[in-house]
């Protein structure tokens, strides 16, 4: 389980430049400390010890996402989405890390300037790599609580941009649920159907087939959950089926887990205090988890180009 203190690696990139991270500092004053006005992604490194590599998954689905991003909160980045991968490993690489690592690029309205508004404030980006092992515990399954905080809908607060600003609505539902004695919180939408988990998607097995929200169902639409789709399409032959999921389908499944760059995939062994299966991980989640693993640390041939090398 990770750190509650973050252990950040000596080099950041702020302000246009790499520097030493504790250099990375900006004002009080700043808009986006005021008001949230920022995005950002989360991108995990692998460390592969027989290859002495550090393997950067997926950064370009990343930085697409983060990019495309920019026009929700009318941001203008000079930089293009390469510019940006590069810097992002060039933290990495600089930084010496011989272990996990998790990338922060972060882009907000770095104006200090008075009012609530997203036109006219000058923007910037910066980026950070931290240290990080496993975020929840992946093993032994995770017993969750439906949250009394709804999503945050897409007319309030896009929450697919990865606004700084909806991540109250994360970190209230997952203070709920953590103080309650969960693991984690699962958020229903105003609608009632749910959404997805405080920082991860969620799935659910029933009859055989992988059941999850559609991507307009308030959720981010997750690079793992999209990846974790792909594998068990390709590789376990499953059907995946994206519809509105009852709560109480939640309670009768036979397998839920949830998915992220943070959580992995994480099986859940409870929902309400309602028992799934034999309360611990299920086969397909398992399965899944297990070919997760692997990819990710570019063991399949067939994916290793999700695998950016750090080191060359
Ligand atoms: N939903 C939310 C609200 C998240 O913060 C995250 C973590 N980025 C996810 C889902 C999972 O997304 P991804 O797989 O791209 O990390």
């Amino acid at each position: 389980m990770h750190d509650r203190l973050m252990q950040p690696g000596p080099y950041a990139y702020f302000e246009g430049e790499v520097r030493p991270t504790e250099d990375a500092r900006v004002s009080i004053m700043t808009h986006s400390f005021n008001y949230g006005t920022a995005l950002f992604e989360g991108i995990r490194g692998y460390y592969v010890p027989e290859e002495d590599n550090i393997f950067i998954f997926r950064l370009p689905e990343h930085i697409d996402r983060f990019v495309r991003n920019f026009g929700i909160l009318n941001m203008a980045i000079p930089q293009s989405q390469k510019e940006i991968e590069d810097i992002c490993v060039d933290i990495v690489r600089r930084s010496e890390f011989r272990e996990g690592v998790y990338l922060r690029p972060l882009a907000y309205k770095s104006e200090m300037s008075l009012g609530p508004k997203v036109h006219d404030v000058a923007s910037d980006w910066c980026c950070y790599a931290i240290k990080l092992g496993d975020y929840v515990d992946i093993d032994s399954g995770l017993d969750v609580v439906v949250s009394s905080f709804r999503r945050v809908s897409d007319n309030a607060i896009p929450s697919r941009a990865k606004t700084v600003g909806s991540y109250v609505n994360s970190s209230l539902a997952s203070s709920e649920a953590k103080l309650a004695g969960f693991d984690e919180a699962i958020f229903l939408r105003e609608d009632g159907s749910v959404a997805e988990g405080s920082a991860m998607n969620i799935f659910i097995v029933a009859n055989g087939a992988l059941i999850t929200p559609p991507e307009n169902a308030d959720i981010l639409v997750g690079i793992t959950r999209n990846t974790v789709i792909e594998l068990a399409r390709e590789e376990l032959g499953l059907e995946i089926v994206e519809r509105p999921i009852a709560r109480s389908e939640l309670y009768i499944c036979d397998e839920c887990f949830f998915t992220g760059t943070g959580a992995q995939v994480a099986p859940v062994r409870s929902v309400d205090r309602r028992q799934l299966g034999d309360g611990t991980p299920g086969p397909i989640s398992k399965q899944l988890q297990d070919l997760y693993f692997d990819v990710v640390q570019g063991k399949v041939a067939k994916y290793r180009h999700w695998c950016a090398p750090v080191y060359t």
